[in-house]
């Protein structure tokens, strides 16, 4: 399968005021039967197909971009490869009260976390707390989409996933970490649950190839040259080089801690241990997830989310207009409302994945 390429448009590529791309509008069940579609015709079994097309499409309609239909691709380049099994079942053990473990056995997270989650649940009603250790998985999308769901069901919600190593430790000549994300989403009061999910890289590694690709400077302190030296240059960045974390040290001590509860914990390779010199061309890092469900009612009891709520307005009252996930929740309505649209080329190079 020749390799395609999805490029979202930048101003580097943006079409002149004179011209405009044809789009194509869908509705969100009209693209994820798309890219399950995909899925399906690249070997994964149709009922995980169905959840990653579903979650790829739900990125996508939330404004998602980087995880969104930008990632099918690598999906497909991964499978083609033969670097994931779409074909394999989780394996749920079964540890302590609350301590489920997965092994996802070189398949993807989500029918991980989608075969656990029964038992997550009851744990989490029976002990107040739960923890899901997922291994060997691959993980190519976004956090939130796993933890939003839990918010809605009035439960406290982390998650960490180690990913490719492409950051570098503080001082560090080489890089360690992934862009290593961390996502938490808790429930509101009266609202949409609140979720945050960011990389600890201080910026992401899709940028990173976008600036590179358009010959775009990157922002002071994102990335060092195959030196350590410090470069806005993002081919030095990609050239031996590497990223940084998010907030020096700091953001380093969080990148380090997703290694050690999204890796050595849950018994998934850390991100410098991902090897992809046997499958050329394959993108997706296999590595591990932690997720920790806490139910509120154990703590504050149903005052929870009403404080919570209290928090947010004091917030906004104090002048900070935007907080995570209002923008991907402005972009959902939006899409529920006219619809996702894709630029034609896009769209015609997903058909032609899909058939
Ligand atoms: P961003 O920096 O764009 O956003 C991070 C978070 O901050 C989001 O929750 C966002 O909310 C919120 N936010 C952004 N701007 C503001 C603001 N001005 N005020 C308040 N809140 C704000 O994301 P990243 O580039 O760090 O990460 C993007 C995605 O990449 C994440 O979903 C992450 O899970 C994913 N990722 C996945 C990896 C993997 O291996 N699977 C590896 C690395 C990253 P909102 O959502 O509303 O924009």
């Amino acid at each position: 399968m020749a390799a395609v390429e999805l490029r979202r448009q930048t101003p580097a590529n943006a079409p002149s005021p004179h011209e405009s791309p044809a789009m194509a509008t869908l509705d969100f069940d009209t693209l994820a039967d798309l890219l399950t579609r995909i899925f399906i015709r690249h070997g994964v079994a149709a009922e995980h197909a169905a959840l990653l097309g579903r979650n790829c499409a739900t990125c996508e309609r939330d404004g998602a971009h980087s995880h969104g239909v930008f990632r099918i691709p690598g999906y497909v380049a991964s499978l083609d490869a033969g670097w994931i099994d779409g074909q394999v079942r989780p394996v749920m053990e079964d540890c302590a009260p609350s301590f489920l473990r997965v092994d996802a056995a070189n398949g993807f997270a989500q029918p991980a976390l989608a075969a656990a989650r029964p038992a997550l649940l009851a744990r989490v009603a029976r002990n107040g707390v739960a923890l899901l250790a997922i291994r060997r998985s691959h993980h190519f999308s976004a956090l939130w989409p796993d933890l939003e769901p839990f918010a809605d069901q009035g439960l406290v919600a982390l998650s960490m996933v180690a990913g490719i190593a492409g950051v570098m430790p503080p001082g560090a000549r080489k890089p360690v970490f992934g862009t290593n994300p961390i996502a938490f989403a808790t429930p509101v009061a009266g609202a949409r649950p609140l979720v945050f999910d960011l990389a600890t890289s201080a910026m992401s590694n899709g940028d990173l190839r976008i600036a590179a690709r358009e010959g775009r400077a990157i922002p002071p302190d994102s990335g060092v040259d195959r030196a350590g030296r410090m470069t806005t240059d993002p081919k030095a960045v990609l050239d031996g080089g590497g990223l940084l974390t998010f907030g020096g040290y700091k953001g380093a001590s969080i990148a380090l801690m997703v290694e050690i509860l999204a890796s050595a914990l849950t018994g998934g390779q850390f991100s410098a241990e991902v090897d992809f010199s046997t499958h050329p061309g394959a993108e997706t890092p296999c590595t591990g997830q932690v997720i920790i469900l806490i139910d509120p009612a154990c703590g504050a009891g149903a005052a929870f989310a009403d404080r919570v709520a209290t928090l947010i307005a004091m917030l906004r009252e104090a002048g900070q207009e935007r907080l995570p996930s209002d923008r991907r929740y402005a972009n959902r309505a939006r899409a529920e409302r006219d619809g996702i649209t894709l630029d034609d080329a896009t769209h015609e190079a997903l058909t032609r994945l899909a058939s």
